[in-house]
């Protein structure tokens, strides 16, 4: 297993008193799978990333990676945040290459390897080019190729699309995902879009209101032939659909 969770819980401590985000989570993650998070706003959906990313320390259950416990950031996690951040004083090279600078490790090897993700994916001609020139879509895949130039072999994404318009979200989603299995990563996914999660994942976790127990699992494996397009008109759809709407909607 890539990540198990066992009986992971987390209550923060906070001046106003205790908050009890997550309670009992368990689930585990097998190489190369998509899994998304789905869950109610503020029942510990980014507190699970953090965990995995090392960033928290669990206050009860354990966090494994690749079968160790997790003690702090590692290399093998990368992380794509709500918003594309990516800095308009650098051109689209200085933005993909940053992770690489802040870990010391801009080579002439992790730069090249850099430069084949822009090639493989349509955005060699942007190398010199500021953010600002790209369009909404064209951003999120250097956010992408940005996390994955430091070769993490996990991919955590917390609501990396929620910048954008409907319209946008449709054809960046199924981009991003395709490119992710290409690229043959792990990755979670947490978004409050049951659709984007139906269209995206092998298996889709339902979490309950905070504090976050593991409602469901929804395994949509045999979908994996699809493109997220091609889920998003299947008959199965609708039907996942009104199940995890339920499944959120009974506890809020
Ligand atoms: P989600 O991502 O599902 O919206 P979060 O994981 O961000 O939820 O937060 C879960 C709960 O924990 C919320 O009630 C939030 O206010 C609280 N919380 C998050 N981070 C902290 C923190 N550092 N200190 C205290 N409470 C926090
Ligand atoms: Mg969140």
């Amino acid at each position: 297993m890539v990540i198990e969770l066992q009986n992971v819980a987390l209550t923060y401590q906070s001046p106003n008193g205790e908050v009890e985000a997550l309670k009992e989570i368990s689930f585990d993650m097998e190489e190369g799978e998509f899994v998304s998070i789905v869950g109610p706003s503020g029942c510990g959906k980014s507190t699970l990333l953090s965990l995995i990313a090392g960033l928290e320390q669990p206050s009860g259950g354990t966090v494994l990676v690749d079968g160790e416990a997790v003690s702090g950031p590692s290399q093998k996690i990368g992380f794509m945040p709500q918003r594309d951040q990516l800095f308009e004083w650098r051109s689209i090279w200085g933005n993909v290459t940053l992770g690489l600078e802040i870990r010391h490790q801009n080579t002439p090897e992790r730069q090249a390897h850099v430069r084949e993700l822009l090639n493989r994916y349509g955005l060699a001609g942007f190398a010199d080019k500021s953010p600002a020139q790209l369009s909404g879509g064209m951003r999120q895949r250097c956010a992408l190729i940005r996390t994955l130039a430091t070769d993490p072999h996990i991919l955590l994404l917390d609501e990396p699309f929620s910048a954008l318009d409907y319209q946008t979200r449709l054809s960046v989603s199924a981009d991003i995902s395709q490119i992710i299995r290409q690229e043959h990563k792990t990755a979670l996914l947490v978004t409050h879009d049951i659709s984007e999660a139906i269209s995206m994942s092998d298996r889709i976790v339902v979490l309950s209101g905070r504090p976050a127990v593991v409602k469901a699992v929804h395994d949509m494996g045999h979908l994996r032939p699809l493109t997220p397009m091609q889920r998003r008109n299947a008959p199965d759809f609708r039907t996942y659909f009104n199940l995890i709407w339920e499944e959120l909607d009974v506890n809020g």
